[in-house]
């Protein structure tokens, strides 16, 4: 058996551990004067949909974490939800203190690991674990998991941390609408992995087998690795001097995003959430400028240009 077992009442357990600590103030929630706004998108005469969230008192969350002053060394007894999980009880499950969607929470590293280090065996299997359980037990939504790697990727914290969030009800970010009409992958150097070519900025997805017995440790790693071997050969063709990179999984697919900047044009903070098409915005200038210039361009100008139209030699890392 692959997958790692969490205790039956995981699910329930997160959402009341999750008012536990909001009525204590141990979480400080945002999201209570957001508004969401559903934006449709005909990009090269396709329908596309993201979600922007207006929010204008985003606050009191730390900017920039180091490893001194980190909060996942020792993270606080009310915000934990396991205090071990994974096939080595190498791993704790913690709620992220500053949430804009409820029950936001994380599967963070016992011992200090760098956020830069690539997803091990271990860490995907246990990741895929927990999405399949959330699936099973949660049954009116919809999660997933993103991992932001490296300084351009929108992370904050350095010690290594993957994030569970819900996708907004009804909402179906454009990678699920290109995993739903694959097969799944097959990793070896013959396969491409999947990429919209109607959209303007790279990405490569792949789908994961339905059955979970076929789903091994090892079809994880090297299914991560092959889309990480895409994102390292961008990376490299545009002389980028550092390795960033956006990470997202549901129970159904993984998808890897390289990263150019953290921020759009300076002004606006995005990290993997943004390639599930949804958008953070703090204030209404922003609001209006992420509609303006299109979430698709600003996914573009983060990232790099898509590159399904290149033969599918072996270029890759
Ligand atoms: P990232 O920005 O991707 O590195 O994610 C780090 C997350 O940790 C942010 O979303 C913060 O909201 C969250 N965070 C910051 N400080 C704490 C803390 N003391 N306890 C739990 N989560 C935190
Ligand atoms: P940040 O944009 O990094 O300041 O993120 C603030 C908090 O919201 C963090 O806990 C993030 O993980 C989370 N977050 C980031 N983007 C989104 C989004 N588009 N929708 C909901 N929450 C988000």
């Amino acid at each position: 058996m692959l997958l790692i077992k969490l205790p039956d009442d995981f699910c329930s357990d997160l959402y009341s551990k999750y008012e536990t600590a909001m009525d204590a103030k141990n979480l400080v929630f945002n999201g209570e004067f957001a508004t969401h706004n559903r934006l449709e998108r005909e990009i090269d005469g396709k329908a596309y949909e993201f979600e922007l969230t207006l929010l204008k008192s985003l606050q009191q969350r730390p900017e920039v974490g180091n490893v001194n002053d980190n909060p996942f060394a020792k993270p606080e007894p009310e915000l934990t939800v396991l205090p071990s999980f994974g096939s080595k009880d190498e791993f704790r499950i913690v709620f992220n203190k500053f949430p804009v969607v409820p029950g936001h929470f994380m599967l963070i590293t016992k011992d200090f690991k760098p956020q830069t280090t690539p997803l091990s065996p271990n860490e995907l299997v246990a990741t895929i674990s927990i999405l399949k359980k959330l699936k099973e037990s949660d049954l009116g939504k919809k999660w997933f998991a993103f991992y932001n790697s490296g300084p351009e990727s929108g992370a904050s914290q350095p010690h290594k941390h993957i994030q569970f969030m819900t996708l907004p009800d009804g909402f179906a970010p454009f990678a699920d609408n290109l995993a739903n009409g694959s097969d799944a992958f097959i990793p070896n150097q013959m396969r491409e992995p999947l990429q919209d070519k109607h959209l303007p900025f790279a990405h490569y997805v792949a789908r994961l087998p339905d059955n979970s017995d076929e789903i091994t440790e090892e079809l994880l790693a090297m299914t991560y690795l092959s889309l990480l071997q895409r994102t390292l050969t961008v990376l490299k063709e545009n002389e980028s001097s550092q390795i960033s990179y956006n990470f997202c999984a549901t129970t159904k697919y993984m998808m890897l995003i390289p990263r150019s900047s953290g921020k759009y044009e300076d002004i606006m903070g995005i990290n993997s959430c943004g390639f599930m098409g949804l958008f953070l915005c703090k204030n209404d200038e922003l609001f209006d400028m992420v509609k303006e210039n299109g979430p698709e361009n600003i996914l573009k100008s983060i990232g790099f240009p898509n590159t399904s139209e290149r033969p599918s030699a072996d270029y890759h890392y």
